[in-house]
């Protein structure tokens, strides 16, 4: 009996669960799509909020890199606009055809008998059209995304404006010097904690896809297996590092094994795979 407990626990997958951003990671940045989506909210910042629009380029970056969003540095500096106007107007007219039906993908999601999930700082309405123009709608079996990580987003106030910086002028020196935003998302350890509470996620048995170090860095502090996607060299943080997501099965063939195992009949001879190492 031990050794039949053993050898099933041999064959079983690391993982149970995979974790895939989605904006620049099921999708090459090369579409043009994301560079779309900065330049809307670009026009957003200058024309809704009425920011000086020679300090747009550099503010709308250095949000973006401290906060995870654009649109939650901008809360934290104290703005006050409305979450499904600001998606609609960065989102809601983006050229979608930009996105192409990826089949490979497709066949790859489909053929890893793993739990899979989308966990993105976009909105619904963004996520299920993307996806859709992929064709990659139905091979995710939860989408996570901004209206889930902030459920009560209707009633969430912007940041009080008390050590609120000035345009352009958030501080550098680290997180605490920062105002804090009512927006949970990635890179931040709470949009993580989250996730893993609501769909009963173990970090230890799960992989995280990302084309953002920070998210990627933030993954692998909680315990998530990383995939940095979009880029060939790891670094700090990162486990995996993934030119395309097209390489997934080249790059972690263990995802594909719980599928393996099921075939397996517990007759045969346990042997030598005691561990399975990455
Ligand atoms: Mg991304």
């Amino acid at each position: 009996m031990e050794n039949k407990d053993q050898y099933k626990q041999a064959l079983e997958s690391k993982y149970d669960c995979l974790l895939f951003d989605l904006d620049d990671t099921l999708y090459p940045k090369a579409s043009g799509l994301s560079a779309q989506v900065t330049n809307n909210i670009k026009e957003y910042m200058i024309l809704k909020l009425e920011i000086q629009e020679d300090k747009v380029p550099e503010l709308c970056s250095s949000l973006y890199k401290k906060y995870g969003t654009t649109m939650a540095g901008l809360k934290a500096m104290g703005y006050d606009f409305d979450f499904d106007d600001f998606h609609s107007f960065v989102h809601g007219r983006l050229p979608y055809n930009l996105l192409k039906p990826d089949h490979v993908l497709r066949s790859l999601l489909l053929s890893i008998p793993i739990r899979k999930i989308i966990f993105t700082n976009g909105d619904k309405n963004h996520a299920a059209r993307a996806l859709s123009r992929l064709g990659l709608e139905d091979c995710f079996q939860e989408i996570i995304c901004f209206e889930t990580l902030n459920p009560n987003y209707k009633e969430a106030k912007p940041a009080v404006s008390e050590g609120k910086s000035e345009l352009g002028q958030s501080s550098d020196n680290g997180d605490s010097a920062l105002p804090k935003s009512p927006v949970v998302c990635k890179p931040f350890e709470n949009s993580f904690e989250e996730v893993f509470k609501m769909l009963k996620i173990n970090p230890q048995r799960a992989v995280f896809f990302d084309d953002n170090i920070y998210n990627i860095q933030t993954g692998k502090k909680m315990g998530l297996t990383t995939v940095w996607v979009g880029c060939s060299h790891r670094i700090g943080g990162v486990d995996y590092a993934l030119e395309s997501i097209h390489n997934i099965k080249e790059a972690l063939p263990e995802l594909w094994e719980a599928e393996e195992s099921k075939n397996v009949k517990y007759s045969r001879k346990v042997g030598i795979e005691t561990t399975v190492q990455a």
